[in-house]
């Protein structure tokens, strides 16, 4: 954005140099085309690319050094995951990198630990998180999976629903019901399943933008080792509020924004109103600068936060909460602008079963146009997934008013 003030030293801009050449060196074109335009990597692009990070050292930016992170600086870690997207480097698997392997660093066994982390680090193992159910989203503690004890297994049986990637993952890290005799959140546990163990049936949920990235996942007497749950029977909710946290603060959506705002003025920098740009439309700029201002305050705030959690300073606001809520909205305006800045463009809805990486032949519309309204429909969702806003907002008055 014009007139910026860098907020990094030079030291920095030399590390972002060497990023943006290792992820031009290491992309291939047609996956960073299709990442650029917002569709869902494919499996082959994450294992691909978190390969390439781990050849590098780099393919869990977010975990201490003793488990195989690279030691960076929040301003590094900022300045990766910001190139990263903007170049179209795949997403790397949330569910195992931001999601189960934390907990199973700060929880699980030395064994577990061992067993698990190199293979989420290297890519080998991709992970998919089964906590929903259809009747447990918002009132998670209510689901209904149940695991019993038998031996050294237990036997799960149950239903889990909007389990994203199941489909193309091996492991599950599923929370279910251990003891049916307490209050709910007391009777959960957290155990690791993989997914090739007979009595799982995974099933497809199609999205409004015609992707699969959605399952149902039903359990039926599956025989889990008992050596795969993590820390202690029952105390499963503690280790799920511990994941939720990291969830949220991944939801503040920086890079995306910030990346979808610089797509924004490309865009109504090639659209045309009356023969202009419609960039110069005032009523049109004047909209594209007020989302640019809501979005540095936005950064500045999560740059805040991410400073006091890292100088070790516990805070008694619900800041993830916060942070998820007002990415998300930020996101969904971006992404609307881009769409009306499109115009009739935005008519043709191009799936990304429609699009590996080249326009066909045939498409209608401009170049800059793929994927931008697949995006904005499936990111609906985004005030939904990892605990939707109106609950996000229950949580910020819970603490913050009755305190
Ligand atoms: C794209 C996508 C990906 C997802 N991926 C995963 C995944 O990988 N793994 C997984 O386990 N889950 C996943 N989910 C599920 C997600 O976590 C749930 O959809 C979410 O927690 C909401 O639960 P629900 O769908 O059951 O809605 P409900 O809980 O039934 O809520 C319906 C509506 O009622 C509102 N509501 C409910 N309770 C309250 C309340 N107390 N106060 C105010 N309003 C309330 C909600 O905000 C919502 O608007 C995903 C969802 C989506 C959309």
């Amino acid at each position: 954005m014009a007139g910026e003030v860098s907020l990094y030293t030079p030291e920095d801009e030399a590390f972002r140099k060497e990023v943006r050449a290792f992820i031009a060196a290491n992309i291939p074109q047609d996956v960073a085309r299709r990442n650029q335009r917002g569709y869902h990597p494919t499996r082959d692009d994450v294992v691909l690319w978190t390969r390439a990070l781990h050849a590098r050292g780099w393919s869990a930016p977010n975990w201490p050094v003793e488990y195989g992170g690279p030691g960076w600086s929040i301003r590094q870690r900022h300045i990766f995951e910001e190139e990263s997207f903007r170049m179209g480097a795949p997403e790397i698997s949330p569910q195992g990198h931001t999601l189960v392997g934390p907990v199973i660093y700060a929880f699980a066994s030395q064994a577990m630990k061992d067993r698990f982390l190199p293979k989420i680090r290297s890519g080998e193992h991709l992970w998919a998180q089964g906590f929903s159910e259809p009747n447990a989203g918002s009132d998670l503690a209510s689901l209904r999976t149940r695991a019993v004890r038998d031996g050294d297994h237990y036997v799960v049986n149950g239903q889990k629903i909007w389990t994203s990637e199941a489909h193309s993952a091996d492991w599950l890290f599923l929370l279910v019901r251990t003891n049916t005799e307490v209050k709910p959140q007391a009777g959960i546990s957290f155990l690791l399943v993989d997914l090739k163990t007979p009595g799982i049936t995974v099933r497809p949920i199609l999205t409004i933008d015609e992707a699969h990235t959605l399952n149902e996942v039903f359990l039926e007497d599956v025989r889990v080792p008992a050596e795969n749950l993590v820390g202690e029977e029952n105390a499963g909710w503690t280790y799920a509020k511990h994941l939720l946290g990291a969830e949220r603060s991944f939801s503040a959506n920086v890079p995306r924004c910030k990346v979808g705002l610089e797509r924004l003025r490309a865009i109504a920098g090639a659209a045309r109103l009356r023969g202009r740009p419609l960039i110069e439309d005032p009523g049109f700029a004047a909209r594209v600068a007020q989302l640019e201002i809501e979005f540095l305050a936005h950064e500045t705030t999560v740059w805040r936060v991410l400073v006091e959690e890292e100088s070790g300073m516990t805070s008694a606001v619900p800041t993830s909460s916060i942070l998820k809520v007002r990415g998300g909205e930020l996101l969904q305006q971006v992404e609307q602008l881009m769409v009306e800045a499109l115009g009739d463009d935005a008519v043709p809805v191009y799936p990304e079963a429609d699009y590996m990486g080249e326009m066909p032949n045939d498409a209608p519309g401009p170049d800059f146009a793929p994927g931008v309204v697949s995006e904005f429909m499936y990111r609906r969702a985004i005030t939904i997934y990892g605990g939707s806003n109106e609950i996000q907002r229950n949580i910020i008055a819970d603490m913050l008013l009755r305190a």
